[in-house]
């Protein structure tokens, strides 16, 4: 795996303000945004502002306050939507074997799926 960082990626031009997002939350080190496939009723993708490839690049280097911030985003999102007791899933592809698509490291938050 090619482990640098490309400053080119999609989600680097969103933090950039080069191309918009649908934001749904934000603090001063991560941004919530809607996906723009989404494969759910809601399909919300949390990202770090700061450069991060994937989960291995976040815990290793991010600061504590960058890793906690980004869970605190994620519960300030599925409470914000409305489904934080309902349930949802919390997923993120790392690396190849992942197909992961974007290489800055995002969750994906995906909810808003009736029980059966
Ligand atoms: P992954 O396969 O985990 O890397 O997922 C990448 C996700 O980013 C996919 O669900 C895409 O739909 C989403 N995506 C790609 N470009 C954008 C964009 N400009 N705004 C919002 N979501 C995007």
């Amino acid at each position: 795996m090619n482990n640098k960082y490309d400053k080119q990626n999609i989600f680097a031009q969103i933090i950039g303000g080069k191309i918009p997002c649908d934001k749904v939350f934000e603090t001063k080190f991560s941004l919530a945004f809607n996906d723009i496939n989404p494969k759910a009723p809601i399909h919300v993708l949390v990202i770090p502002k700061n450069e991060y490839i994937n989960v291995n690049d976040f815990s290793q280097n991010a600061s504590k306050d960058e890793i906690a911030d980004i869970f605190y985003v994620i519960y300030k999102v599925v409470e914000k939507l409305g489904i934080k007791d309902s349930g949802y899933r919390l997923l993120s592809n790392n690396g190849e074997d992942a197909n992961q698509e974007v290489p800055h490291l995002h969750f994906h938050i995906i909810g808003g799926i009736a029980r059966k």
